[in-house]
């Protein structure tokens, strides 16, 4: 097992990155973490460990556990040091990301969001179900409005 001793300072330097050094350990973030009860392989514990023991292996690959996440922030609430693991694994995320490990259904996801400026990507299920709701049933765009934004 190889240890990255700059693997913190490899994450992007957001202020919450650096709040990782006050993890005490205690497993609050998983006790009420969706993706943790649902995903034997996530656990952001166990992920706030390997970023301060600096073992990017297993978190900074292909097949990486940061994507079982949900994004939903409670980890951030609940941790009593305030350290934030969720945007920690955003990091990460980006990490991978910026060394081209995208997974392929993410990538596919990012480039249907910089194609069409949908999250949701237009359906026959879709257009049927804006129908019934009463909401605009044209959902055609040029594209790139997300992209544009990210570029500022
Ligand atoms: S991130 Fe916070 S809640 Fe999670 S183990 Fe560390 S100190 Fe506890
Ligand atoms: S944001 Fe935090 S609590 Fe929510 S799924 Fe991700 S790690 Fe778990």
């Amino acid at each position: 097992m190889k240890v990255a001793l700059d693997f913190k300072e490899l994450l992007p330097t957001v202020e919450e990155t650096d709040s990782v050094r006050g993890c005490f350990q205690c497993s609050a973030c998983v006790a009420d973490c969706p993706a943790a009860r649902r995903s034997a392989r996530f656990n952001p514990r166990e992920i706030m460990l390997k970023v301060l023991l600096g073992l990017p292996e297993s978190l900074v690959c292909e097949d990486s556990a940061v994507w079982d996440c949900t994004t939903c922030y409670t980890c951030k609430e609940r941790c009593p040091q305030g350290v934030h693991p969720i945007e920690v694994i955003t990091a990460l995320k980006n990490r991978i990301a910026a060394e081209g490990m995208l997974p392929e259904k993410v990538a596919t996801a990012v480039e249907g969001i910089k194609k069409t400026d949908r999250v949701i990507q237009k359906s026959d299920a879709i257009s049927r179900r804006r129908s019934e709701l009463g909401l605009d049933f044209d959902m055609d765009t040029d594209g790139g409005r997300i992209e544009g934004v990210l570029a500022t």
